[in-house]
């Protein structure tokens, strides 16, 4: 895969992401939720990320249902560049959601490799600011993760072993 095929897919797929949760919103009048994972494009079609996907599908209808919340739908696509899973959650609030689910990123032994965006009903993204929440840190060096990513700072391998160490606490992934 070239780099230039990647970039390419990269911003199709998120194009194609936008529309599909406005398209949801728009149906459904209620907040959308997007989980995505963290990982490196180049270890999307691993057999450990579909089990780690799957530990946060559960993670989410678990906590979901804990508030006494609906799933009102559920998409699952698998793209090229990852899978990625669109829930239309029935909740009063989109920023109690997202507090939720900052919290299934912050506990649950995977969750550094977890990334769920909230949009409310209005279509506008729910930040971690708005919930007064730091920006993300790298699970590497704990530098904000945003800048590790868009200057490809770690390795695969270095990304790899990582994960392979939280899967082995979390004992997933064998
Ligand atoms: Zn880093």
């Amino acid at each position: 895969m070239t780099t230039e095929t990647s970039l390419h897919d990269v911003f199709t797929s998120k194009q194609q992401r936008t529309e599909r949760q406005h398209d949801l919103v728009q149906r459904h009048q209620l907040p959308i939720l997007t989980l995505t994972l963290h990982m490196p494009i180049a270890l999307a079609k691993k057999a450990y990320t579909k089990v780690i996907f799957q530990s946060a599908i559960d993670a989410i209808q678990h906590k979901i249902k804990q508030l006494n919340w609906e799933v009102e739908t559920r998409q699952i696509v698998h793209l090229n560049i990852g899978s990625e899973a669109l829930f239309v959650v029935d909740t009063p609030s989109a920023n109690l959601l997202k507090k939720a689910m900052m919290q299934i990123e912050h506990e649950h032994k995977l969750g550094q490799l977890f990334n769920i965006d909230i949009i409310n009903r209005h279509g506008k993204t729910v930040s971690r600011k708005s919930s007064n929440m730091a920006a993300r840190q790298c699970m590497i060096c704990q530098q904000a993760a945003h800048i590790c990513a868009s200057t490809n700072r770690h390795t695969i391998e270095e990304i790899e072993n990582k994960i392979m160490k939280l899967c082995d606490a979390e004992a997933v992934c064998a």
